[in-house]
């Protein structure tokens, strides 16, 4: 094929696929020793309450330094490990290993230290997996209660196996979990489900914040959303809470809860518990020591 004229765009675009595939291969490999070599680590965000500051809760995030430093991001290993099917112990790793800080953060606070944490699921975990009995497995095995641990899943879960997904949610609900709608507004999925499925947080997507202050369009998705919100008695979470002009519009238009760089990047667990105690007001050690 080489002499033919022309040919060289397909040889360039082959020898294209092939190097991705097999950097996709090689980042599988590495992604599966990292797991099983316990190298991944998760970061923790404040979500904290728009019109008060105070922390509501964390969402825990995978991180990943490769051994040669690298740091991969999630958009591009999360992906991978879904197509390999390594989100199962992915997955199950993260619930673990945030039920493990919680209690940690707990001993380390002389009683209940005053957040939740958010986990995210993919919609490939929650077909491959038995998601509920895992979260409940490890709420167990760190002695927590199941309204510490709320859960984020995307639209794209519930549209990939209702019933399987409809199934997974209530028993997470009946372990005492809350359930968080996570990037709310970029699925392609029917809202009928809003009213059928038990959630009780719409997390805005942050492609409807950034930039909203100049963008009425913006607003008024905004607005939809946390109105629909309210109507169906659900909190609201925005994502992407860069400024204080942001997150006082936010509070404004009657948005619960905020998370963005605002507040705080991801953090690693010893400064995220060190941000919780330090914004926790004087009184609430006494009210953690008499539960
Ligand atoms: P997500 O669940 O929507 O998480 C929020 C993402 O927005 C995080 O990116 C966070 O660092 C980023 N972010 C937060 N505040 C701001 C802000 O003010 N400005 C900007 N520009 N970005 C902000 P991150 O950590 O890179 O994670 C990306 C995605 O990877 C997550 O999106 C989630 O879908 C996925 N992910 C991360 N960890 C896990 C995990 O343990 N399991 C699963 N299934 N997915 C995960
Ligand atoms: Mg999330
Ligand atoms: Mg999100
Ligand atoms: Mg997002």
């Amino acid at each position: 094929t080489k002499r033919c004229k022309g040919s060289g765009r397909i040889e360039t675009h082959q020898t294209h696929i092939f190097a991705e595939a097999r950097s996709q291969f090689a980042m599988e490999t590495a992604l599966r020793h990292a797991i099983e070599q316990r190298r991944l680590r998760l970061a923790y965000q404040p979500i904290c309450d728009l019109a008060t500051g105070a922390i509501a809760s964390f969402e825990a995030l995978a991180r990943w330094t490769d051994v040669d430093g690298t740091e991969h991001s999630p958009v591009s290993f999360i992906p991978v490990a879904e197509e390999s099917g390594l989100i199962v112990p992915l997955g199950r790793w993260a619930i673990d290993e945030a039920a493990r800080t919680l209690a940690d953060w707990d001993r380390q606070a002389g009683g209940h230290c005053g957040a939740r944490l958010a986990v995210n699921l993919s919609a490939i975990q929650m077909q491959r997996d038995i998601v509920a009995p895992v979260v409940g497995d490890a709420l167990r095995r760190h002695g927590l209660t199941g309204d510490r641990f709320s859960l984020e899943l995307t639209e794209s879960a519930i549209v990939s196996d209702p019933d399987r997904v409809a199934q997974t949610m209530h028993a997470l609900k009946a372990l005492g979990c809350k359930l968080a709608m996570d990037d709310f507004g970029t699925g392609y999925s029917n809202l009928a489900y809003l009213q059928s499925l038990p959630i009780d947080i719409l997390k805005i997507d942050r492609s409807f914040v950034t930039g909203m202050l100049a963008d009425r369009d913006k607003v008024a998705i905004v607005r939809a959303i946390l109105s629909l919100a309210q109507a169906l008695g659900m909190q609201t979470t925005a994502e992407g809470v860069e400024t204080t002009e942001l997150s006082q519009t936010l509070a404004a238009l009657g948005c619960t809860n905020g998370q963005g760089y605002f507040y705080a990047r991801p953090l690693e667990s010893d400064a995220a518990l060190a941000m919780l105690l330090a914004s926790r007001p004087a009184t609430s050690s006494a009210i953690a020591a008499t539960r």
